[in-house]
């Protein structure tokens, strides 16, 4: 394990009070917090290489070209793509999978199926169904247990030749569910379709490997790793990169342009229209070798135990309903408090010092399904602590008698 004072210290944003309390910061799943090393980063690339990219014969664009290039890299090491190519610096999740979705219109046709499922963020249903509007294509649902736990045996159920794309997450953001993506990668491609993975909760708590998994796309969000606003990672394998048309036409992405006819770029400038966010792409490549030095093994492991402490502390309160307690569970805790509104406890406990997300996290279909207008969530990353936990209980418990 780790020397947990040594990692806070890396965090200068948890050392502040919020309405006169110690900050708790339990809103990772929206964003995480940033290590110094990154801050620092931001600031070097500003002061030192500004300059724009894979255009200029200058000795500064060269650097700010192979820093970004470099980062590139360290992100196809990390998540060990094939090749660098196949690794597609976005604005976040959310553009890669639009990405992917505009670009499937010439392969969907009216008849044919697109799959999410019912734990996905909106941003992993809105993009496909409005692929399924541009083609008459029809949205399936793979549905859930009273759990947050995907029932497979309707995924097999549903899944056939005319589902062209799967589309499901990782991790659910609202619950907390590690879905079993391997299974489901392998049974949709036996059907021939072809897998989308949204991986934005999961990248800050594990090393995905998306050749061991077979996708065919994952996609990530920097903010919630560690790493810049603005910036992200769509990986794509290189025979469905080359396949889609490009998202976006303007400068980066030609080879050549006339008023006639364009032809594209290769891989990846093809997908990366337009100066890019350079500095947040660079510095998603320093957050990365931060939580990298870190270690997930041991991320994963203090995180279970705070998952586990969590559950066990928050249970003790009179009222508590846990909601999505899945076997596969990453560090999110989303609850209840019988009688009371979500809204009204997320609001007291911020007067304590304490940041949970309230409402339906973007994941309204979620919330309907067990009949509920949100959810208080606390989501826990590895440089929270069981102390954290215990002032969140305490917290919790004087919000309840407030409020009853
Ligand atoms: C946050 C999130 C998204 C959207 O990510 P952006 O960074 O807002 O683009 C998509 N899916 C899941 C599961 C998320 O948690």
């Amino acid at each position: 394990m780790f020397d947990i004072n040594a990692i806070r210290a890396d965090f200068p944003i948890l050392n502040q009070k919020v309405n006169g309390k110690p900050l708790v910061y339990f809103d990772n799943a929206a964003t995480s917090q940033k290590p110094q090393v990154v801050i620092d980063a931001i600031t070097q690339y500003y002061s030192t290489i500004n300059a724009n990219i894979h255009r200029g014969v200058h000795t500064l664009s060269q650097l700010a070209t192979d820093a970004y290039e470099a980062s590139r890299q360290t992100v196809q090491q990390h998540i060990n793509a094939k090749h660098s190519h196949e690794v597609l610096f976005t604005s976040g999740t959310t553009h890669g999978i639009n990405l992917v979705a505009s670009g499937f219109t010439q392969f969907v046709k009216a008849g044919d199926y697109i799959m999410v499922s019912a734990l996905e963020h909106h941003s992993n249903i809105v993009p496909w169904q409005m692929l399924c509007e541009r083609t008459g294509a029809t949205l399936q649902v793979i549905p859930m247990n009273e759990k947050g736990e995907l029932i497979m045996e309707e995924f097999d159920r549903l899944i056939s030749e005319k589902t062209k794309i799967v589309a499901v997450n990782h991790i659910s953001n609202a619950l907390g569910t590690i879905n079993p993506i391997k299974y489901i990668i392998d049974r949709a491609h036996a059907s021939g379709a072809a897998v989308f993975i949204d991986g934005a909760q999961a990248a800050p708590h594990l090393k995905p490997d998306v050749q061991a998994l077979d996708a065919d796309f994952y996609a990530f969000s920097g903010h919630k790793t560690c790493g810049p606003t603005g910036s992200g990672i769509l990986y794509g394998k290189e025979e469905w990169l080359e396949k889609l048309p490009p998202y976006q036409g303007g400068g980066e992405m030609i080879k050549e342009v006339t008023f006639e006819k364009t032809t594209y770029a290769g891989l990846p400038h093809k997908f990366e229209a337009g100066t890019p966010h350079i500095e947040g792409g660079i510095v998603l490549g320093t957050a990365i070798d931060y939580l990298n030095g870190v270690g997930f093994d041991a991320i994963a492991a203090y995180e279970q135990n705070l998952l586990e402490y969590g559950n066990q502390k928050l249970l003790e309160i009179d009222g508590m309903e846990l909601i999505g307690t899945a076997a596969e569970k990453a560090s999110v805790i989303s609850f209840n408090l019988k009688g009371i509104h979500p809204y009204d406890v997320g609001t007291l406990v911020d007067k304590m010092g304490i940041a949970v997300r309230t409402g339906h996290h973007c994941a309204q279909p979620v919330m309907n399904a067990f009949c509920i207008p949100g959810t208080i969530r606390a989501s826990f990353a590895f440089y929270n602590t069981k102390e954290e936990i215990d002032a969140l209980v305490a917290a919790v418990k004087k919000a309840q008698m407030m409020l009853s």
